[in-house]
């Protein structure tokens, strides 16, 4: 697989770290609110890269962290009278509702920030032990002079970072592209213990403890949105090379931005939507299905008609396998035919053409595309007359492309058991060829909001639409 690497700035071949392991960290939200439909893109992206690593065999490990201490989390715990305990606690469950009605699973390890403080002096004191950093009146920051790759992961020399800068006149620090790895206690403020006196981390300093601590100090795969390149991801990187000499993530994956009728999404612009919001009006596959439509590294664009659009796409692939489940029902038990021969390997085509798009960049509009190819497979290829080995061999390759994506995760609508009863009394009443019933039960069961349709291989009953 080849994947986009924005340290090198080219798809670089995934060669991981260590044989058939795959290590990855992606920057969590800072839980001061619900999330919102723009967070939910590298929360699916990801996800889905995760599950396409599994797929091709490895083993990995997914770790997503919760920003659980910074300024919107002590402000918000203000406003509502509430610990930033209690704040981080409340909307931590808030994201696992909202990620698991999305099909985002959840990592191998949700580490919090408070919870690492520890690990986080521990790294902030070796580099202020290697002169990579300094203190002042009880804050810590980074001398972003003193490591010489500062700059390297966004593409800036140190001089263009400093050049523009304004320095204030209350200043502290030694150069304006310095950031600070500790801050002092400001009353009313949680704080730790440290060897700077009482204080709390800086925000970029949390990932560098927590990646390290669950994958080394080496690891495969570091991601999130765009906007973290700069700073969070820079100085990340410096932290961590910084403090343990060694590099720190081989991969860098960026997802692009989602805006909101073309527009960026902001609470002034009254186009800020969270997910719950969301969710009371869209079904949240559908949310999925249209976040995986576009290249994860592409702008996209969320609007009504964005959202119509994949609700239709998704509305085939169920229609599809429905089909595929209904026919199984009655389908022959019987070897491959010739033609279903050829129909089989058309569906390894497919499977094919969809690893290669997933290969080149996780492109997933292009795997859609591969799946859309085995949806009119199995519309126009199986019938009443494909064997069950057919109809078998197409579903499984169908539902398990869609399991890489996290989509078809709803089970197939079962009929409610007054509906089943209705459907066998009429199937009796066809066979006694007695139609003024048969008609009458077909009646009875579309009153109860299900459409029946006669074919060869008998009725056929499903929810109407
Ligand atoms: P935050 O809680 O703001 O730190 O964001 C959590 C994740 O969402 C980070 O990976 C951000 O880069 C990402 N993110 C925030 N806003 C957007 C957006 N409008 N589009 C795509 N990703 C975003
Ligand atoms: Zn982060």
């Amino acid at each position: 697989m080849k994947v986009f690497n924005t340290m090198s700035r080219q798809k670089e071949e995934l060669v991981p770290i260590h044989e058939g392991k795959v290590g990855i960290y992606a920057c969590g939200p800072t839980v001061y609110n619900y999330f919102h439909i723009g967070n939910a893109r590298p929360f699916v992206v990801f996800d889905v890269l995760r599950r396409y690593l599994e797929y091709r065999g490895y083993e990995v490990t997914f770790v997503q962290n919760f920003t659980d201490i910074d300024d919107k989390m002590i402000n918000r715990a203000n406003e509502e009278g509430i610990t930033v305990k209690e704040l981080g606690d409340r909307f931590i469950n808030e994201y696992f509702t909202d990620a698991r009605a999305l099909g985002v699973r959840a990592a191998t390890v949700h580490p919090r920030a408070t919870e690492h403080i520890q690990q986080i002096i521990s790294i902030v004191q070796s580099l202020v032990d290697k002169g990579l950093a300094y203190e002042e009146n009880g804050d810590v920051y980074y001398n972003t002079a003193a490591f010489p790759g500062y700059g390297k992961l966004s593409g800036q020399s140190i001089d263009d970072l400093t050049a523009g800068a304004r320095v204030d006149v209350d200043e502290i620090k030694k150069n304006p592209a310095d950031f600070a790895l500790w801050k002092a206690q400001k009353p009313g403020e949680p704080a730790w213990e440290s060897p700077w006196g009482m204080g709390r981390p800086g925000w970029h300093i949390e990932c560098s403890a927590m990646s390290t601590t669950y994958l080394g100090d080496t690891f495969d795969i570091h991601c999130g949105g765009q906007d973290l390149i700069f700073p969070h991801h820079e100085n990340e990187v410096a932290q961590s090379e910084g403090a343990s000499g060694k590099p720190f993530a081989k991969y860098w994956m960026h997802n692009g931005f989602l805006n909101v009728d073309n527009q960026k999404m902001s609470k002034s612009l009254n186009n800020f939507f969270t997910v719950r919001d969301i969710l009371k009006e869209f079904d949240p596959e559908d949310v999925r299905m249209f976040l995986l439509s576009a290249h994860y590294r592409s702008p996209l664009n969320f609007s009504r008609e964005m959202m119509q659009q994949a609700h239709a796409s998704l509305a085939r692939i169920y229609g599809a396998r429905d089909k595929a489940l209904f026919l199984l029902e009655h389908a022959k038990d019987a070897p491959l035919s010739e033609g279903e021969k050829e129909g089989a390997a058309r569906m390894d085509g497919f499977v094919e053409k969809f690893n290669a798009a997933m290969d080149d960049d996780l492109n997933t509009a292009e795997a859609m595309g591969a799946l859309f190819e085995m949806v009119y497979e199995i519309n126009t290829a199986l019938n009443e007359e494909s064997s069950k080995a057919a109809v078998t061999y197409a579903l499984d390759k169908l539902t398990t492309l869609c399991s890489v994506l996290g989509l078809l995760a709803k089970e197939s609508d079962a009929l409610p058991e007054e509906v089943a009863a209705l459907a066998e009394k009429r199937a009796q009443a066809r066979k006694d060829k007695d139609w003024k019933l048969s008609d009458e039960l077909r009646d009875a069961i579309k009153a109860l909001g299900y459409a029946v349709e006669d074919t060869a291989k008998g009725q056929k009953v499903r929810k109407q639409a």
